[in-house]
């Protein structure tokens, strides 16, 4: 059954079930509920906590209108300990579904000298005993409750769904079935069945992640047929010594771990993976040149063009001496410029690629791909990972992440990778020196501001993406720019940059950033990735509660990013404890950690933060022992299947559901 043909699904709400990534009935009744609420009858009492109670209308009840927006429904109530008066704000439109005797659960605050209840939430039917209400993560055109009855109905048209946890584990464990385990999860019985139920998906979606890794990894080690590598250390070296800075231990490190890979029969796929602002860039250049040395094709992706360019320029520069072609490909170019960038890929004029996503098109094909690189790759869905490995044979893979994951996290998630930790940092390197002020202090951080930009030294000023009603994210860096014109009465000149833009527009505003026209940048988070301006030694973050700690630590890697001294204000009224982080610490790993205790989760596990790890119901800090247990037995299983050749049905079953392999 499609999923237009549910009942209760018209235009209206397919679009919106669209908008949450919802097409077919599957996808509906694999959408989890992110968390219960749990209600329970309880006593009367006069106190200043939100109760439940349950008990019947004693009469008709009435609705006044007080203003356009606001009314008042109230009706007398008969509970078991008395009859009391409730109040309910804007619910005027359930007057008519409310009558003398019906049955009611409120939840709300009971004033006892008023003897009087104002009812925040309500519900047209009484709870026996302990009630378990799902909540998704859902948009303004769908409510909870719509969302409830759409669950309904695809539990009862759907066909049946597979399983993937193989027979034999399921019974170890003793597991729900899986129709049993999804009405559990959607409807729930009881809290033990409940935890029964996401206990087999964690594990079920924990075990297709580890078995991808295992098989990936299975896969890799029977490839016998590699590129022909040289080693041209001399050359290297001598590149390396040209640079004009010396190379951090762990860098060092890095590029012997890639040149050994290079040279060991075995096709490379390394990560590298480092704190912002630790110098994992020049890592890929020296690998890129080394590739070039074996008369390879290089290619790098990067998530935005604003990163593309700055990698661009900067390669440029650093081969200006050489005689390596290289040239950039981005999505919004002229069709002549980028067919003529297809020729010379084709053709072997171009040694080094660099671009967005516009590198994977299908077009591209290269005359003798040696080595891809993907530059922040927790932006990317492995698919698009994928692709571009497949678009030369053999070819050897290095990604770059600055996700701060702990080493134990990275071995086990990166199952498939070698990886290489940069944690050091580069000499000189000062700590940015991080304050959190409220917003009432501002005016000392305007002071701040100005010092800075006397000094010669530029600023960036970041807003939070806020929505509007529409549920879409609009930018407030407008407001922002009014007060510090303001603020600055002529002084300063300001850039503005937001996600909103055209392309080129970004990057005029960042170029002219880079070449000191602005002392200001006023952006979006659009700027957390990747962006390298040495001279900006301040940044200003407003409504900083709004972030997770890795991303304002991100965030905070633009600056200091030379020998200066830089700064960095939070501004913000709230959640002082969770802040205090980023002040005492500049280091990456330190801050996810302590965001994991203080949060119950961080945010580097966040969909943001993980095209290629976001999971459904799976957490992997929570759940890091189930990830263990998934990862051993889903080793095993591929052992026996591919021992007793029975690999290619299961394997095709789950690789319906696992796309990104081929
Ligand atoms: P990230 O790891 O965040 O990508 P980058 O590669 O952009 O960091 O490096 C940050 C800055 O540090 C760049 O300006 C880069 O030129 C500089 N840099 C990198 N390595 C060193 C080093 N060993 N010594 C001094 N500066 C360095
Ligand atoms: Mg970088």
């Amino acid at each position: 059954m499609e999923l237009e043909n549910l009942k209760g699904v018209g235009p209206k709400t397919l679009e919106a079930l669209h908008k949450l990534e919802i097409y077919t009935i599957d996808d509906l009744i694999n959408y989890y509920p992110y968390r219960y609420q749990i209600l329970k009858p309880e006593k009367l009492t006069n106190t200043d906590m939100v109760l439940t109670i349950v008990g019947k209308i004693e009469n008709t009840p009435k609705v006044v209108y007080i203003k356009r927006n606001l009314n008042r429904l109230t009706f007398r109530f008969i509970t078991n300990e008395k009859i009391i008066n409730v109040t309910l704000f804007n619910r005027g439109f359930l007057k008519d579904q409310l009558a003398i005797g019906q049955d009611l659960t409120l939840t709300g605050k009971y004033n006892a000298k008023t003897n009087s209840f104002v009812a925040s939430d309500i519900r047209l039917k009484k709870i026996e005993d302990t009630l378990i209400e799902p909540k998704y993560h859902l948009i303004k055109e769908i409510k909870n409750n719509l969302f409830l009855k759409l669950i309904d109905e695809a539990m009862k048209n759907y066909e049946g769904i597979t399983d993937y946890i193989p027979q034999t584990l399921s019974e170890s464990y003793h597991f729900l079935s899986k129709d049993s385990a999804l009405k559990e999860i959607h409807k729930p019985t009881n809290m033990q069945l409940l935890k029964k139920a996401q206990l087999k998906f964690i594990y079920e979606e924990l075990f297709i992640f580890t078995f991808k890794i295992n098989y990936l990894k299975y896969k890799n080690s029977l490839e016998h047929d590699f590129l022909k590598r040289t080693n041209q250390k001399q050359l290297i070296e001598t590149f390396i010594n040209d640079l004009p800075f010396t190379l951090t231990f762990d860098q060092q490190t890095a590029i012997d771990d890639i040149l050994q890979d290079f040279i060991h029969p075995k096709r490379m796929n390394r990560l590298i993976l480092g704190d912002v602002g630790s110098g994992k860039t020049i890592v890929a250049f020296t690998a890129m040149y080394a590739n070039y040395l074996d008369n390879y094709q290089s290619v790098l992706m990067v998530p935005t063009e604003i990163l593309a360019k700055q990698h661009y320029e900067n390669i440029k520069n650093l081969f200006s001496k050489y005689s390596l072609n290289i040239k950039l490909l981005i999505g919004n170019m002229q069709k002549s410029e980028k067919q003529q960038i297809l020729e010379d890929v084709k053709n072997h004029k171009i040694d080094i690629l660099i671009g967005t996503h516009a590198v994977l098109n299908e077009e591209l094909e290269f005359a003798n791909l040696g080595l891809v690189i993907t530059d922040e790759q927790h932006r990317f869905g492995v698919n698009q990972r994928n692709n571009l490995q497949n678009k030369g044979q053999k070819v050897d893979v290095i990604y770059l992440s600055a996700t701060p994951i702990p080493r134990t996290y990275a071995l086990t998630l990166y199952g498939d990778m070698d990886t290489s930790i940069i944690k050091t940092k580069p000499k000189g390197r000062k700590e940015v020196v991080t304050e959190i002020k409220k917003e009432s202090e501002l005016k000392e951080v305007l002071f701040k501001v100005l010092e800075e930009i006397k000094a010669g030294h530029q600023v960036y000023v970041v807003a939070p993406s806020i929505l509007d009603s529409e549920g879409m994210e609009i930018e407030n860096v407008d407001s922002l720019k009014e007060k510090f014109t303001k603020a600055f009465k002529g002084i300063v000149k300001i850039g503005i940059l937001h996600g909103k833009q055209k392309a080129k527009d970004k990057d005029n505003v960042l170029q002219d950033f880079a070449n000191k026209k602005y002392n200001i940048l006023i952006s979006t988070t659009v700027i957390e990735i990747g962006i390298d301006v040495g001279n900006a030694t301040m940044m200003i973050i407003f409504n900083a509660e709004r972030f997770g700690l890795a991303t304002l630590h991100q965030l905070r890697g633009r600056v200091g990013r030379s020998s200066l001294t830089s700064y960095c204000y939070l501004i913000s009224n709230y959640e002082k404890e969770r802040l205090q982080v980023l002040k005492e610490s500049n280091d990456g790993f330190y801050i996810s950690q302590k965001d994991f205790e203080l949060r119950g989760e961080g945010d580097l596990f966040g969909s943001k933060q993980s095209g290629d790890m976001s999971f459904k119901i799976a957490n992997v800090q929570r759940d890091y022992k189930i990830l263990l247990q998934a990862k051993k037995d889903s080793d095993i299983y591929l052992k026996s299947l591919l021992a007793g050749k029975t690999f290619n049905n299961f394997y095709n079953e789950i690789m319906k559901k696992i796309d990104f392999i081929d």
